[in-house]
């Protein structure tokens, strides 16, 4: 049974909340918003500092997943508000066991660089390790385009990925976990996908950001596929996998 501490994943908190609820959500949590009343493994009580009123966010776990209520009006209507965001962050970073892994006390995802000075490459995520991984530590996939603002804002900003300034303002994006397979074909290549659990949600929140350049949805073997009409003409595969898929 997984704890709440177990259920706040970055990418889990990215993918709940809105991306302007997700920024201003780490900030309050950086700003030391965020002190606890009840840190349980199966129920956080938190009380976030917001303009100087104090919001009430429970943080459960529900059936499979998290579960959360806000105190402020409208947090009845089940979003994922900035609150239950800096209420998650702090939950990961002070879960016991947490601490022995993290030296930072951050998300092991690379966050946007604050300063002038070109960051390194983003920090590992989650550092594999063990038998499974070999002397490889991560997947580095590139797109290619004529407008790669345009590109990087689609990732940037429609998406909400973080990334990491590489050095003179070029992002590099923090990604989910990867895997790769082998296809055997007559002609030597590669290919890139990304992967969803739920297409028609993942496609709805796209529709709700703006986005709209994708193809009808076909069912496939495989997985429920679909194809992304990038800027500057870049296609992109996303599908919702029925495969079974590779755990680190
Ligand atoms: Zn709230």
């Amino acid at each position: 049974m997984p704890s709440v501490a177990d259920l706040v994943e970055d990418q889990v908190l990215r993918s709940l909340a809105s991306p302007e609820g997700y920024a201003t959500g780490r900030l309050l949590a950086d700003q030391g918003a965020v002190t606890f009343e009840q840190f349980g493994p199966m129920v956080v009580r938190a009380v976030v500092a917001d303009d100087g009123e104090p919001y009430v966010v429970d943080l459960r776990v529900g059936p499979g997943k998290l579960a959360w209520t806000c105190s402020e009006p409208g947090g009845s209507r089940g979003d994922f508000c900035r609150h239950c965001v800096a209420a998650a962050i702090e939950t990961w970073r002070r879960a016991p066991d947490r601490a022995a892994t993290s030296t930072a006390g951050a998300p092991p995802v690379p966050q946007p660089a604050t300063g002038a000075a070109p960051q390194p490459g983003p920090a590992p995520a989650a550092a594999p390790t063990g038998p499974s991984f070999p002397p490889i530590s991560g997947l580095h996939a590139i797109l290619f385009g004529p407008d790669a603002d345009e590109l990087r804002a689609f990732f940037g900003q429609t998406l909400g990925l973080a990334s990491v300034d590489a050095g003179e303002g070029w992002p590099i994006f923090a990604m989910p976990p990867a895997e790769l397979a082998v296809h055997p074909a007559d002609v030597p290549g590669q290919g890139l996908y990304l992967l969803c659990d739920d297409l028609d949600a993942t496609l709805a929140e796209l529709t709700r950001r703006g986005f709209r350049s994708f193809a009808p949805i076909h069912e496939e073997a495989w997985g429920r596929v679909t194809e992304l009409a990038l800027p500057g003409g870049v296609e992109l595969g996303l599908y919702q996998p029925r495969h079974p898929r590779p755990t680190g």
